[in-house]
């Protein structure tokens, strides 16, 4: 079997959940194998239950108490039972598994691996296996893959299409096998089994090392191809005058820092120049993007030309619209705005106005550029917080048209030598120096314990008329719970602070109710919002001044950076509470450097650097999912290999490269 045939030539997969796989993209049976799993479980020893806290995945040895009860409900059936150690008592629930009732045998000791949520009060534990004590020392031992999973697709059921796909497909390496060897690679088909079907966190290492490479490879000798392509490109939008950035800067109630003047010296040196600007804009959350970012629409309006800025959400593309109106509309400039929940007629008008050049600068979300839009004659398309742009978007940006002048803009701190390997076709400006007016955001590490207070500090700025974000524990093993998980915390959190209007906000939302809170929240109409880290790049609200971390240990120190970064953007001194759920002290030091470092470059350094083994199978470390499986930071070692190997490819070797990778639609890199 081939590795493009479609994956209903597996035996198992039938017309209906062929639908379920399309739903999750997998129409082949290479796609199927390179469905990699999300994460691994690691089957932990097990805890006592006076210890344990919601939201988490926990393992408990204890005996069932008291008689099962099954009731039906109109979701289904609901079998509790009570479960106890020598510590206390727990209930557990199962939904639509009353067949587990006759496993629910007293005093028999077993091992429950499963989520603690809470039930009203008192918490529970929420459909967990059953395990004997010795399989369960045998789990400990193993890796168990974890995989995204939608309506009618059990993991079980994925696992064994997985197996099915590895026994029948033909994967052939077309990595030589002195080539592997020389770079201590294993084969294709190996990692592949191995990612899969993993035998020891050794050999998962090895197996994602050799899958991360072909990821880098693919997307270096992607983004080489690129800068070729555009490097021969003549600039058809030259902008030489700079009268209108002058007239912004003498409007500004500020002075521009000297790495602001500097970036935009740059900026402005490309869009003069000879070929067309593919330059990335890189500052910390607060460092002043946006400002850089008017001035160069306005150099490339003066020139005659239409600018676009694309931000990654609707709000945003409102706030921007409204704060570039204020900036350009003085000089004579007309700006636009074009957003997915604009009416059939208002997207009309504006795209006719856009086409007619009466609009010269458009505001728009990143959604903007997966349809038709016309310019009349765009030379300059800006997309803010552009890390989430893979090889493919960026070409197709050149694509569009004429190829304009782009300025990509990212607040994620990747290690500056990261950055030049991701961007290597672009060139790098740094906003590297904060505006000076910044007060510092305070940050403080505390453990569960300290709660109270912070709901006490939270109230406190509610009643001073600030805002507050609370950012929820991340609820992992199926995200169905995930809008439970939030929604029961803003219960327990209206219990603590009756008179606060929280809104609440999480990935399972619909766009458009996404939308809706986020633009409530920035127009004040809620105190709290409670949310999953969807935030993260998605909201700019300068009354906002608190925001709580629950369960900070288990995010990366450059996620936490940026969520830190949702509050002091105003004038007024902002705090951000870290609660670490886990008693650690590694954890504990390394949110410990939260509470000193201010400079995002530093924070990723540092996080590197402190980094544990433990760690490789757990948190998602970057910003970047442009890749399915690598982890720019995590595999930091493999990129630079693989950006060695592509540097000293020859001439022949490269364009052989380029030519498969274009011809390759089977999803295999080609070397
Ligand atoms: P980001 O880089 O995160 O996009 P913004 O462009 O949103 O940052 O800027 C954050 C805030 O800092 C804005 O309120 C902006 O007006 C202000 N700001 C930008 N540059 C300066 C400066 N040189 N001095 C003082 N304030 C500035
Ligand atoms: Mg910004």
């Amino acid at each position: 079997m081939k590795w493009s045939e479609p994956i209903t030539k597996l035996k198992g997969i039938g017309p209906k959940s062929a639908e379920a796989y399309h739903r999750l993209r997998i129409e082949t049976v290479g796609d199927l194998l390179s469905y990699f799993p999300k994460k691994y479980d690691t089957f932990e020893a097990e805890q006592p239950i006076e210890s344990l806290r919601e939201g988490r995945l926990v393992t408990v040895l204890g005996t069932f108490t008291g008689t099962p009860r099954l009731i039906s409900t109109a979701r289904g059936s609901l079998l509790t039972c009570s479960f106890r150690d020598a510590t206390g008592q727990i209930l557990v629930k199962w939904f639509n598994q009353p067949f587990l009732r006759k496993q629910l045998v007293q005093a028999k000791y077993v091992l429950l691996r499963g989520k603690v949520t809470r039930d009203r009060k008192s918490l529970c534990i929420l459909q967990p296996e059953i395990y004997t004590p010795e399989r369960y020392r045998e789990m400990m031992k193993t890796l168990r893959p974890v995989y995204g999973l939608t309506a009618g697709l059990s993991k079980s059921a994925i696992a064994k299409e997985v197996a099915e796909a590895l026994r029948e497909c033909e994967i052939t390496d077309p990595m030589p096998a002195a080539m592997r060897r020389e770079l201590g690679l294993w084969s294709l088909r190996d990692a592949y089994e191995e990612v899969h079907f993993p035998k020891s966190e050794e050999t998962t290492k090895d197996a994602i090392r050799r899958l991360a490479f072909d990821e880098f490879f693919d997307f270096l000798i992607g983004i080489r191809s690129l800068k070729e392509q555009t490097e021969t490109i003549p600039n058809r939008f030259p902008a030489t005058t700079t009268n209108n950035a002058r007239a912004i800067r003498d409007s500004l109630s500020y002075s521009l820092t000297g790495a602001q003047e500097r970036c935009f010296a740059e900026i402005a040196a490309d869009l003069a120049g000879n070929s067309p600007m593919q330059r990335l804009l890189q500052g910390d959350v607060g460092s002043g993007k946006t400002v850089v970012a008017e001035l160069a629409l306005a150099t490339i309006v003066e020139a005659g030309y239409q600018g676009c800025l694309m931000v990654p959400t609707e709000v945003l593309a409102k706030q921007h619209f409204a704060e570039l109106t204020r900036r350009l509309a003085p000089l004579g400039i007309t700006v636009g705005l074009l957003t997915g929940s604009m009416s059939a007629a208002e997207k009309r008008d504006a795209r006719e106005r856009l086409s007619l050049g009466m609009t010269q600068v458009l505001v728009g979300t990143h959604a903007l550029f997966q349809q038709s839009v016309e310019f009349k004659n765009l030379g300059l398309v800006i997309v803010d917080e552009q890390h989430r742009f893979g090889v493919e978007q960026r070409g197709r940006l050149t694509d569009k048209g004429m190829t304009p002048h782009v300025l990509l803009m990212s607040a994620t701190p990747i290690p500056r030598t990261l950055a030049m390997m991701l961007y290597a076709d672009l060139d790098l400006s740094l906003l590297d120096e904060m505006p000076g007016n910044r007060l510092r955001i305070r940050t403080a590490v505390v453990d569960a314990g300290y709660r109270p207070k912070a709901y006490k500090f939270l109230a406190d700025h509610i009643r001073a008329g600030e805002q507050c974000y609370v950012i929820c524990p991340l609820i992992e093993e199926s995200d169905g719970l995930e809008a439970n998980n939030v929604a029961d915390y803003a219960e327990v959190l209206k219990e603590e602070i009756p008179d606060a209007r929280i809104g609440i906000l999480h990935g399972r939302m619909s766009a458009s109710a996404k939308n809706e809170v986020m633009e409530a929240f920035a127009a004040g109409e809620y105190d709290i919002l409670v949310s999953t880290t969807v935030i993260e790049v998605g909201i700019d609200v300068a009354n906002a001044t608190v925001i709580m971390i629950e369960d900070a240990e288990r995010f990366g120190l450059a996620t936490l950076h940026q969520l830190r970064g949702r509050v002091g953007r105003g004038a007024k001194q902002s705090y951000c509470i870290l609660v670490q759920g886990s008693d650690s002290d590694e954890a504990k030091e390394r949110l410990t450097v939260l509470q000193t470092a201010t400079d995002g470059f530093a924070i990723a350094e540092k996080d590197l650097s402190m980094r544990g083994p433990g760690d490789f199978f757990g948190i998602r470390q970057s910003g970047e999912n442009v890749f399915k499986l690598a982890d720019p930071i995590r595999d930091a070692e493999v990129l630079a290999l693989a950006k060695k190997t592509v540097d000293g490819l020859t001439e022949e070797q490269y364009r052989k490269a380029v030519k498969l990778r274009v011809a390759d639609t089977e999803g295999n890199v080609v070397y």
